[in-house]
């Protein structure tokens, strides 16, 4: 936190020329309104700008002679008043204040403080200043080129190299994203408008369903905002405002409206806005969010603090149209196996091919055939999920999916740790068994492959402590005893020969 703060007044107290003019776009000292919004700015000594509108208000306000003393100085020291000027100004005010002591009584111009406006350019924080936009020639030039972008099997494939199994997913993450960016980079000139492929992930905790969007964007080089739904609430209420899950993009984006407006906006827990069954207070929520979500999947312009998540008066703001962000929610939707069974076996009991009503209990896959329907049941609102055509399923991870995510993936946890210890010229070898210890560990703690990682820190903890100890350790094989407390690792010496027992 204090980290943070640091880095923020460091931000903050950064010299005015640090800032790129060229690149950044001026913003309105008084109204905070960027100059593609406030149009052509009046330019000030000390880097202030200030718009065509806030500037005839001053001059009206001049007019009208309600300026206090205050607002006459501030204006001077802004519009770079000679300084001895300005002292003149303030010795008069220091003679009111005797004047005023004796008990004369002579009006106005007491408690006067002076800034320097150019101190208060400073403050604005860099995360702030928004990137201008590229002239219209330039624009027209689709940054995402149609022909560079990878078709659905090469998607799937640099998939593979990172993400076990979830074949299917993989597979309709590849089609929906490739059709979106080549909706993006078609012209729509024509009557034929191809629609947004805004997509619902359902699968249980730790399958890989927000790791599936990172890779993605990563590999497709598009700004990327996660967010938690949860935290998201109904504007006005304590929480973060609908709008700022595209602020983050904004942020991810670093401030480029342009690429932002191409990026994937990934909403994690959409499980948990549910309508809430039997509410009859207002569910600021739930309900009201899914709602107020719809325009923003839609496609809309909205306008948005940068730099923050929440508006206030000194945040400039930008217009950002989300037509072209990919949205993906996710969710492990608790308690919908329940509901598609009900429904499949309604099916199934009912006319001349009724099947046993128990058919599918012990389904595994029961995700894989669920419908719009269910998920409505479950409390997403009908206009919520019509706004995200593709609904696909992502599978539990079995205990073959555990091993394989321990070794094959090209940032393996093992992996890593073998390049750890190699850098100490010692070799870390995993038995088979060992690794299937670790899974069955992993299983039962129920939360996916996000468990592995928890275990294996463990594990390797007393390894990594000792084996720098002893510059004759040569290889480190770990065994399923050593995972189950019953045994230690085996440790190999450097020298052949010198084998411990
Ligand atoms: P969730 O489905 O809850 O969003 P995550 O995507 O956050 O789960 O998964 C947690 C971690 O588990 C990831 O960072 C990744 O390292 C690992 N992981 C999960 N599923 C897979 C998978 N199918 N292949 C490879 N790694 C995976």
């Amino acid at each position: 936190m204090e980290e943070r703060n640091k880095d923020e007044v460091m931000e903050q107290n950064a010299p005015a020329e640090t800032v790129d003019t060229e690149e950044y776009e001026k913003v309105c000292f008084v109204c905070r309104r960027p100059e593609s919004k406030a149009g052509e700015m009046i330019c000030l000594p000390n880097q202030i700008c200030i718009c065509h509108h806030c500037m005839q208000k001053a001059f009206d306000t001049m007019g009208s002679s309600e300026l206090s003393y205050k607002d006459v100085m501030n204006i001077a020291s802004a519009m770079g008043m000679p300084e001895g000027l300005q002292q003149g100004m303030q010795e008069g005010q220091k003679d009111d204040k005797k004047d005023s002591d004796k008990g004369k009584q002579k009006p106005k111009m007491t408690n006067i403080s002076m800034i320097n406006l150019s101190d208060l350019f400073n403050m604005i924080p860099q995360k702030q200043r928004i990137k201008k936009k590229k002239p219209q020639e330039q624009q027209e030039k689709k940054p995402l080129d149609r022909r560079k972008l990878p078709a659905p099997h090469k998607i799937k494939a640099s998939l593979d190299e990172f993400v076990i199994g979830q074949e299917y997913a993989k597979k309709v993450i590849s089609v929906a994203v490739y059709n979106h960016y080549k909706r993006i980079s078609s012209d729509m000139t024509d009557d034929v408008e191809i629609e947004k492929s805004n997509m619902l992930m359902i699968g249980p905790t730790g399958s890989g369903k927000t790791y599936l969007v990172k890779t993605l964007a990563r590999l497709l080089d598009v700004p990327l905002a996660i967010t938690d739904a949860t935290s998201l609430t109904e504007a006005g209420y304590i929480g973060d405002d609908i709008e700022s899950v595209v602020s983050r993009l904004l942020a991810a984006a670093d401030n480029d409206v342009e690429r932002a407006e191409q990026g994937i906006i990934f909403i994690d827990e959409v499980d948990k806005i549910a309508k809430k069954r039997n509410a009859n207070q207002r569910d600021v929520s739930g309900e009201s969010v899914q709602q107020g979500m719809l325009k923003l999947l839609e496609g809309s312009e909205i306008e948005v603090p940068v730099g923050a998540t929440s508006k206030n008066a000194m945040v400039p703001m930008e217009t950002v149209n989300t037509k072209n962000i990919l949205f993906i929610c996710g969710g492990a939707f608790p308690g919908l196996e329940e509901i598609i069974k009900e429904r499949l076996n309604k099916q199934a009991s009912i006319g001349f091919c009724s099947d046993l009503k128990d058919k599918y209990d012990d389904d595994p896959d029961i995700l894989s055939k669920v419908t719009v329907e269910d998920v409505r049941k479950f409390g997403m609102i009908p206009e919520f999920i019509g706004r995200l055509p593709v609904i696909f399923s992502l599978r539990g991870l079995t205990k073959e999916m555990l091993v394989q995510i321990l070794k094959e993936p090209r940032n393996a946890i093992i992996k890593q740790y073998k390049k750890l210890l190699a850098m100490d010229e010692v070799q870390l070898e995993f038995d088979d068994d060992a690794l299937e210890a670790i899974a069955e560990r992993a299983l039962e703690k129920k939360t996916g492959a996000r468990a592995l990682r928890a275990i294996i820190e463990e594990i390797m903890l007393d390894i990594m402590y000792e084996i720098p100890k002893d510059d004759n350790i040569g290889s480190v094989r770990i065994t399923r005893g050593y995972i189950e407390n019953t045994g230690g690792p085996m440790i190999s010496l450097r020298t052949a020969g010198a084998l411990p027992g």
